[in-house]
């Protein structure tokens, strides 16, 4: 069966113990390749490489870097099969989602920081006749890169790219849960001339691997995307050590549909916000607050979509659900369904456990869930769950829906479906959210500010956001005379 190796010092290694994690097939349910079961010892030899890279690699110009770094965009495009069917493998999602979203924009990815670095501004204030500042922007060091496994190769190359791009090197832990497309990343790395040491790719347990990385103290900057609760394990240590730290965390987001708005479209969108990637996409709508005019008319059409939707074999084109990441995760899944029952929520739509006939018939499948009359403040509507699941409330007014939106410890994103923009500008300002999509779903533009409120993270991710985020600033004031 497959190994997949770390990265370290442009090598693919075996972890220092020679200890190894299975690796499954979530669609089949089987163990398909085993993934290095790293500790301390790997983390320590990963940052001495990447501590031995920095000093070149950070000396490089930014068009030597923007190159190494367009290379490997360019790679992962000659690849786009194999990495979008070693996605779908790895995780469950659709092999048509991974090869249409996960992959390019992995690709994109690449390509915009390296781009990005080219065409940077930075800042000067002038003083009257006095003097004139103006702010450096240096690399930090050695910085961690901490990912999730819902959009594994797409959130991991949405840190390490402006990490390297802005000068600094890099040691990287995936997901174990979904390692392989990071394995492939270090081949393509290899490939494209990258210089050994400048990315370190360490893969293995959160506690084992991911606490090593936050607790060194050479390793100054933390950027992690992943759940609240291990977000707040990470800052409780690298808090008091003054790291700099950028969390993206859970979320439990809204999606405000009010009657003037394009109803068709709204419908359709909130299908896909509902259940693409399953549901296990941090910025999926899983709480649907419909204007109580159109309540009926919406939930009739909402439905006939969600029941059209095929669920089965991932690698199949027509595919719309695949599985979910993991027999424990599905098992997660199915209990909050049973709260959702015993709160006394009424189930619309699925509920349940899917075996589709032939080769997936042991996965981790759950059918698309709507639930209805459950009120805003019960656990199904306040605690994310991470999969198929959606709840529908009727309300009345804005005040009403602000608050039902609000109401969670959560601020990730928001979706607001109006006609009237005057009603969109004073819910954007009143929601409790990092992002507020208004008539719309998903629609990235990377130079944004991406992140949460509250509950949902610390800290900004997108353009220059990131660059400034993965370097330290020095003010320098220039005297007149
Ligand atoms: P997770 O927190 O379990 O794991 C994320 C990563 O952290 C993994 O690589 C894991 O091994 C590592 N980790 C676990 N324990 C650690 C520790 N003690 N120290 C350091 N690292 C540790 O999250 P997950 O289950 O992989 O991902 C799902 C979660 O991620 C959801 O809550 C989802 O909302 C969130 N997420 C947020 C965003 C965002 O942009 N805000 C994007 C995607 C996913």
């Amino acid at each position: 069966m497959e190994k997949i190796y770390n990265y370290i010092n442009g090598d693919l290694v075996k972890p220092k113990e020679d200890a190894w994690l299975e690796n499954y097939n979530p669609a089949i349910g089987e163990v398909y390749s085993f993934i290095p079961d790293s500790d301390g010892q790997d983390v320590d030899s990963a940052y001495k490489a990447a501590q031995e890279a920095f000093p070149l690699w950070s000396k490089k110009t930014l068009k030597e870097r923007s190159d190494v770094l367009q290379k490997i965009a360019d790679l992962i495009i000659k690849n786009l099969d194999e990495l979008s069917l070693a996605e779908s493998i790895d995780n469950g999602k659709p092999l048509a989602l991974a090869k249409k979203v996960d992959i390019p924009r992995a690709a994109t990815n690449m390509s915009f920081f390296a781009t990005a670095i080219l065409h940077e501004n930075s800042d000067t204030h002038q003083m009257n006749q006095l003097a004139i500042n103006y702010t450096l922007r240096k690399p930090i060091g050695v910085v961690g890169c901490i990912s999730p496994w819902n959009l594994p190769l797409y959130l991991f190359t949405w840190k390490i790219a402006p990490a390297l791009a802005a000068g600094n090197t890099v040691v990287a832990k995936p997901s174990e849960v979904t390692p392989m497309t990071a394995y492939l990343f270090s081949k393509i790395c290899q490939e494209a001339g990258l210089p050994k040491g400048v990315l370190n790719i360490v893969h293995g347990l959160g506690p084992k691997v991911g606490e090593p990385i936050t607790k060194h103290a050479n390793i100054k900057a933390i950027s992690f995307t992943g759940g609240t609760e291990t977000g707040r394990k990470i800052a409780a240590i690298a808090a008091p050590m003054f790291k700099k730290l950028s969390l993206e965390l859970g979320g439990k987001n809204p999606n405000i549909v009010f009657a003037d708005c394009d109803l068709d479209k709204a419908v359709s969108t909130s299908v896909l916000s509902s259940f693409s990637n399953q549901g296990q996409i941090c910025l999926c709508g899983s709480r649907i607050f419909i204007e109580r005019k159109i309540y009926q008319d919406f939930k009739n059409k909402f439905l006939d979509k969600v029941q059209n939707l095929t669920i089965g074999d991932p690698l199949e084109n027509t595919t719309k659900i695949g599985a979910l990441v993991s027999n424990d995760h599905m098992q997660k899944v199915l209990n909050h369904i049973q709260i959702a029952n015993d709160d006394g929520g009424v189930l619309l739509s699925g509920g349940k456990q899917y075996a589709p006939e032939g080769r997936c018939e042991n996965g981790y499948f759950v059918e698309p869930t709507v639930f209805e009359g459950l009120s805003y403040n019960c656990a199904t509507n306040q605690e994310e769950i991470f999969g198929p699941v959606v709840t529908l409330t009727p309300f009345d007014n804005e005040d009403e829906v602000i608050n039902y939106a609000n109401s969670t410890k959560y601020g990730l994103s928001a979706t607001v479906w109006t006609k009237d923009l005057n009603k969109a500008n004073r819910m954007s300002h009143l929601l409790q959210s990092g992002i507020v999509w208004v008539n719309c779903w998903l629609v990235r533009d990377l130079r944004t500010p991406f992140g949460g409120v509250k509950e949902s993270g610390v800290g900004r991710e997108g353009g220059a956001y990131a660059l400034n985020f993965f370097t330290e600033t020095t003010n320098v004031c220039i005297s007149y005379d």
